[in-house]
């Protein structure tokens, strides 16, 4: 029996939020006080990302806790000279692989997409994961984003920009990248939280559970690499596996489930108007030949979703 497992339903879930401010920039929270505030809603993984600077955190670390250390990096078309009439931006957060190995990087020099290519490779250099964010919010398209270089996630959704402009959900443009890119994109849900900017509270609505065998910064970094986590809105995601040549989800009850491919049609279209649709079905060899490929998307009955990461089918 082949089983290739997308989502492991045997190791136990932490759920993370990957894009966080505190009082070490523009938030209102001190590092302590977004931990507590994070405990106390579930949450197991901070990643610190504060603008433009690199804090550890890692004093933070507790058995149920983990700091990632991390620092989101932006490059301003208004300060660099406006390519189009409104004003454009590019935000990266970079997350360290080993915090006590990590070595300040800062945003790029020119709001181009060959200056942010050759700075998402600078963060790779020296040892970071890369997430490409908002890129609805920061008013950006492909003619950017196609030319980022080798980012290794995107923001589908960020609640920030949802509560403070309307504009957090970014899946549209996470398609595009997908279908253009023609390469795996780490698919991210999270807060940017700052808790107070004249908005309602922006924290704990977009989040990524990752399945590990056990919490620590190398088990979450490697489920991070191998795609072994979910982003939500909402849905939760049990298990996701392909067995004998068919692709098996289990979840908790939503009203639709999605299973898209690199085109107009949907794989599989499930709904259930009573919402309590937990597990669907795909057989692999019902699917056109040319599927590069499959993407799950579920969405409950008040319209919050959650998102596998896409599996591309072998050889494609
Ligand atoms: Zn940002
Ligand atoms: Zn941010």
């Amino acid at each position: 029996m082949e089983r290739i497992e997308l989502l492991r339903g045997d190791w136990p879930s932490y759920k993370a939020n990957l894009h966080c401010h505190t009082t070490c920039s523009d938030g209102r929270l001190t590092p302590q006080q977004v931990k507590d505030h994070y405990k106390a809603h579930g949450y197991s993984v901070i990643a610190f990302t504060d603008h433009n600077v690199l804090v550890d955190h890692s004093d933070l670390n507790d058995p149920d806790f983990l700091a990632l250390t991390g620092i989101e990096v932006d490059t301003d078309s208004f300060v660099y000279g406006r390519k189009y009439e409104f004003n454009q931006t590019c935000h990266l957060c970079a997350i360290a692989r080993d915090p006590a190995a990590a070595v300040p990087v800062y945003r790029a020099e020119s709001y181009t997409p060959e200056a942010i290519a050759a700075k998402v490779e600078e963060f790779h250099q020296n040892g970071y994961i890369v997430n490409y964010n908002h890129p609805a919010w920061s008013c950006e398209s492909g003619e950017e984003f196609l030319h980022y270089g080798n980012y290794d996630g995107m923001e589908i959704y960020n609640y920030s920009a949802e509560v403070a402009t309307n504009n957090g959900c970014s899946q549209n443009e996470y398609a595009l990248a997908l279908r253009l890119l023609r390469r795996p994109i780490r698919c991210i849900a999270a807060d940017d939280n700052h808790e107070g900017r004249n908005c309602e509270d922006d924290s704990c609505g977009g989040w990524v559970v990752f399945k590990a065998p056990e919490l620590s910064y190398r088990t979450i970094i490697e489920s991070y690499d191998r795609m072994q986590f979910y982003a939500s809105t909402g849905p939760e995601i049990h298990q996701c596996c392909i067995e004998d040549g068919v692709l098996k989800l289990d979840c908790s009850p939503v009203r639709r489930i999605h299973i898209m491919a690199q085109g107009i049609n949907p794989m599989l279209c499930e709904y259930s108007d009573a919402c309590q649709l937990t597990h669907a079905e795909l057989r692999l060899d019902s699917i056109r030949p040319d599927t590069r490929y499959l993407w799950v998307q579920i969405t409950d009955g008040a319209g919050r979703k959650a998102w596998m990461n896409p599996w591309f089918l072998p050889g494609k």
